[in-house]
C-alpha cells in the first residue's frame, strides 16, 4: 500500500467569477453618459468588498445621469438589502419592477424584501412569478421553496395593501397566439403569420426585449431555427409552460435571430409617469404600515436568505465545530483504515464520523455525501505492489474508531480556501460559503459543496493533487456557485 505522509491539503478557488449585470444605457444624449461605465465599475469594486455605502453613492450618481438604468437600480437594491435597509431596497426593486415586470432580479429582490419583514404571502407572490419565469435556476428555486414552506408555517397580521398598487401578475399569453403557434408548428401557416403574432407579444410588453438593437427592422429576417418550431409545438400542446416559450422567443429576438418590426420604444407618457409616481407613493406607505405592524406585533421573522443566520449560529457553537487544533496536529492519533486482501484485490474500509450540519441550514449536505462516497467507491486504484484497491465507506457514530471526520464549516479558512483535509486519514472539512457573491457571507450551492467534499475525501483516502484541470483532484475550483446569490438569478 502507498506509504502515507502526514500532509494537509487546501482546495482553493482559482478565480472569482462574478457575473455583473452590465449597465444598459438608453438615454444616449445625456451629458456625462460617458462616465457611466467607469462609475459602474468603481461602484461594483466597492460593492464586492462589502463597502456598500461607497457603492451606493456611485450608483446614485449613475442614476442621476441615467434615471432608467435598471441594472444600476438592481445593484443599488442589493447593496441596500445588505445594509438591512429593507424599505429603501424594496422601493428600488419596485421601481425596476414597474419598468420591467418580468425582471427576475427585481422579482427576487422584492420577494426577499417582503420576506425580511415576515410578509410571506407577499414574498411568495414575487418568488412564484420568478419561479414561473425561470424554474431551472437553483437560486430562484431555493427562494421559492422558502416561501412555500413559510407561508404556511407562520401566522401573522397582514398589512393593508394599497388600492392603486396591484401586483403585476404575469400577463397570460392570449389563446389565439397559442393556436397560431400550433398551426405554425404543424406547417399549416407560413412563418410570416407566426411572426405577426410575436409582434403582438412585444408591442403589448408580454415579452420585454431588452438588449436587442431594434433599428435593424428593415433588414431581412434570417430563417427561424428549427428548435423554436419544436418549442412552439410543445407549448401549443401544453407540454411546456408559457414562460418557457416566451424565453425562447425572447432569446431569438434579443440575438437578432428573429427580427420583429418593433414599434419605437419610447419613455413613459406623462400619464403613465403619474400613475407610476402615485403607485410608488402608495407602495411606500404600504411598507410603512408593514414596519409598524412588525414592530407592534414583535413579529418573529425567518429571513429568506439564511446565510447570515447560519454564520451567527455557527459562531455561537464554535467550540463544537472547532477542528483547528485537530487540523494542526494532522492525522496523528487517527487509526489506519482496515483492509482485507481477497482474490488479489485490497478492500479498504474507511470508517467515517459525520458531524451535524450547522443549525439553521436549510440545505442538505449530509444527503449529498452519498454521491461523494459513491464516486470513490466506484473507482479502482492501484497499490504500490501492483494489486488493485477498492474503497468502501462506513458511517460510524463514534469519533475514536473513525479514520475520517467529515465536517462543514463556515469559519474563514483563508483567502479563497474551500476546504481542508489531511492525507490518508484525519479531518475533512468543507467550507459552506464564502464572500464571492456580493461581498457578504453567502452559502454555497449544494452542488458546489458536494464537489468540494468529493475532492477533500479524495485527500482523505490518500490521493494527492492532479495536474489535470478536468480532474476532481485539481488543486483549484473554477466555478463556485452560491445558493442564494441574487446576482445569479438571471
Ligand atoms: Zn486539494
Amino acid at each position: 500500500m502507498q506509504k502515507r505522509k502526514v500532509a494537509e491539503y487546501s482546495f482553493v478557488m482559482s478565480m472569482v467569477f462574478v457575473l455583473f449585470l452590465s449597465p444598459n444605457i438608453n438615454d444616449s444624449f445625456a451629458e456625462g453618459i460617458r462616465e457611466v461605465p467607469d462609475l459602474y465599475k468603481k461602484a461594483n469594486e466597492h460593492f464586492m468588498i462589502g463597502e456598500y455605502h461607497e457603492a451606493i453613492e456611485l450608483y446614485d450618481k449613475i442614476l442621476e445621469i441615467s434615471p432608467t438604468n435598471t441594472k444600476t437600480s438592481l445593484m443599488k437594491g442589493i447593496a441596500l438589502e445588505n445594509l438591512e435597509r429593507h424599505k429603501a431596497s424594496i422601493l428600488e426593486f419596485y421601481k425596476v419592477n414597474q419598468q420591467e415586470p418580468k425582471n427576475i432580479t427585481a422579482l427576487i429582490g422584492l420577494g426577499i424584501g417582503f420576506g425580511n419583514y415576515g410578509e410571506y404571502k407577499q414574498a411568495l407572490k414575487y418568488f412564484e412569478q420568478a419561479y414561473e419565469l425561470s424554474p431551472e435556476n437553483h437560486v430562484v428555486k431555493n427562494y421559492y421553496d422558502f416561501a412555500i414552506k413559510n407561508e404556511k408555517k407562520y401566522l401573522y397580521n397582514e398589512a393593508e395593501k394599497p388600492e392603486v398598487f396591484s401586483l403585476n401578475i404575469p400577463e397570460t399569453v392570449p389563446a389565439w397566439i397559442k393556436n397560431t403557434a400550433g398551426w405554425w408548428a404543424t406547417d399549416k401557416i407560413p412563418d410570416g403569420e407566426f411572426v405577426k403574432s410575436l409582434q403582438y407579444l412585444v408591442e403589448n410588453k408580454i415579452i420585454n426585449v431588452e438588449s436587442s438593437d431594434n433599428t435593424i427592422a428593415g433588414s431581412s429576417p434570417q430563417s427561424i431555427p428549427a428548435w423554436i418550431k419544436n418549442t412552439a409545438g410543445w407549448w401549443a400542446t401544453d407540454k411546456i409552460p408559457d414562460g418557457e416559450f416566451l424565453k425562447g422567443i425572447d432569446f431569438l429576438i434579443s440575438n437578432n435571430l428573429l427580427i420583429v418590426d418593433l414599434p419605437d420604444v419610447q419613455g413613459l407618457s406623462e400619464e403613465e409617469q403619474k400613475v407610476n409616481d402615485r403607485n410608488q407613493w402608495e407602495f411606500s406607505r404600504y411598507l410603512d404600515r408593514i414596519e409598524n405592524i412588525v414592530n407592534k406585533d414583535k413579529r418573529y421573522i425567518e429571513f429568506p436568505n439564511p446565510s447570515n443566520d447560519v454564520i451567527k449560529k455557527f459562531m455561537r457553537d464554535y467550540v463544537k465545530w472547532n477542528y483547528d487544533q485537530q487540523i494542526e496536529i494532522g492525522n496523528q492519533g487517527f487509526p489506519n483504515p482496515e483492509y482485507k486482501l481477497k482474490d488479489d484485490v485490497y478492500y479498504l474500509e474507511y470508517k467515517i464520523y459525520v458531524n451535524d450540519q450547522p443549525a439553521a441550514l436549510p440545505l442538505d449536505h449530509v444527503g449529498t455525501l452519498v454521491n461523494s462516497f459513491k464516486m470513490w467507491e466506484d473507482m479502482e486504484f492501484t497499490a504500490s505492489d501492483g494489486k488493485k484497491v477498492k474503497i468502501n465507506f462506513v458511517i460510524t457514530k463514534t469519533k475514536t474508531d473513525a479514520n475520517l471526520w467529515v465536517t462543514w464549516v463556515v469559519r474563514p479558512l483563508g483567502e479563497g480556501v474551500l476546504g481542508h483535509a489531511n492525507l490518508g486519514k484525519g479531518v475533512v472539512e468543507v467550507a459552506l460559503g464564502g464572500y464571492g457573491c456580493d461581498g457578504n457571507f453567502q452559502l454555497y450551492h449544494v452542488d458546489t459543496v458536494e464537489y468540494i467534499m468529493t475532492h477533500e475525501l479524495g485527500h482523505g483516502i490518500g490521493l494527492q493533487h492532479s495536474e489535470d484541470p478536468n480532474s476532481i483532484m485539481f488543486p483549484s475550483m473554477k466555478n463556485t456557485q452560491y445558493a442564494y446569490c441574487v446576482l445569479d438569478v438571471d
